[in-house]
């Protein structure tokens, strides 16, 4: 009965881990995740012209700058209102994000140190995606709360063999002694912005970007599940990470994760362990037939998704 709902692991402080996706399809066994995009709502393909050709600094865009304790300067722009409400041209890096939030992601992740400014680039996220109709009220303060003093408590109120995990992200289940709140609090920790890095180093930016938003995404699936705590408890935390890690794999296009060749590889394991887990006599035994039927076809089909990712050498745990 941990108190705290967790998330993923990173065996390397380079290998993203802890996602899960805000669009797409969510194949779902299970009741307890809901449809997150509503019906209707702006797809990334909408791009709105209004939004081409700004620069920074552009009139359009409002900046923030603080310095850091080495006394650097940092500035995040992010449009202002009247733009946040119209979609841009999509990233090439995270289809599900717009070219200008990906671009400013980029700049400041070498640099982003503090707290505040961690926060700012998450909310650059959440600003983005809500802009697509990606719901973020089902979270406490509407957003995932990156703040490492909250972070330090978290870590200290897990179960004592899982604070040794490495994590990109924590859920707190609603109404615990951290989350008083009915709705789960979503928080986004160190490792999920990678260590210091040099800002040449393109390939490795992009990659902790994009690690960035799969942390972010993995996270909000936990969310939706505990939008109904009986049916999370009930479902318990093998099965929650394996439909989590699963929903990254499906989403890996969109998030970007599929263009990352070893943090893919390691969600893709984390997946497996997790579906090793739920494949013990213990729990496997427990399904009725049309959940082991289900379980086992989203296997499969996640598992066509790693095959195309990482080739034909991977085998498949799914089973008969
Ligand atoms: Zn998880």
């Amino acid at each position: 009965m941990g108190m705290i709902r967790i998330h993923t692991t990173a065996t390397s402080p380079l290998v993203g881990r802890n996602n899960a996706a805000l669009s797409g399809i969510h194949l779902t066994p299970d009741a307890a995740v809901r449809r997150i995009v509503r019906a209707g709502a702006i797809q990334a393909g909408d791009y709105d012209q209004l939004n081409d050709g700004k620069e920074a600094g552009s009139p359009s865009t409002v900046e923030t700058c603080r310095e850091n304790s080495a006394g650097i300067r940092q500035c995040l722009r992010t449009p202002e209102k009247r733009l946040q409400r119209t979609p841009g041209r999509p990233s090439r890096l995270v289809p599900d994000l717009e070219e200008a939030t990906v671009n400013d992601l980029e700049s400041y992740m070498p640099m982003a140190r503090s707290d505040q400014l961690r926060q700012q680039m998450v909310d650059a996220i959440v600003s983005d995606r809500q802009r697509k109709g990606t719901d973020f009220s089902i979270m406490v303060r509407g957003r995932p709360v990156y703040d490492s003093d909250l972070w330090q408590r978290a870590m200290q109120q897990l179960p004592a063999e899982q604070r040794s995990e490495p994590r990109n992200g924590i859920t707190v289940h609603p109404r615990t002694q951290l989350n008083p709140d009915p709705l789960p609090l979503v928080l986004i920790g160190p490792t999920a912005f990678g260590p210091l890095i040099d800002p040449s180093n393109r390939d490795l930016v992009r990659e902790l970007v994009v690690r960035l938003y799969t942390a972010i995404t993995h996270e909000y699936r936990h969310a939706t599940q505990w939008q109904r705590p009986a049916e999370a408890t009930a479902m318990g935390r093998v099965r929650l990470e394996v439909d989590a890690f699963f929903a990254d794999i499906e989403n890996s296009r969109a998030t970007g994760l599929a263009g990352q060749r070893e943090p893919f590889r390691h969600t893709w394991d984390e997946a497996v362990g997790w579906w090793r887990q739920l494949r013990a006599p213990a729990l496997w035994g427990a399904l009725s037939d049309d959940e082991r039927r289900a379980y086992a076809e989203r296997c499969r089909r996640v598992f066509a998704v790693v095959q195309s990712v990482l080739g034909r050498g991977v085998s498949s745990p799914c089973g008969p």
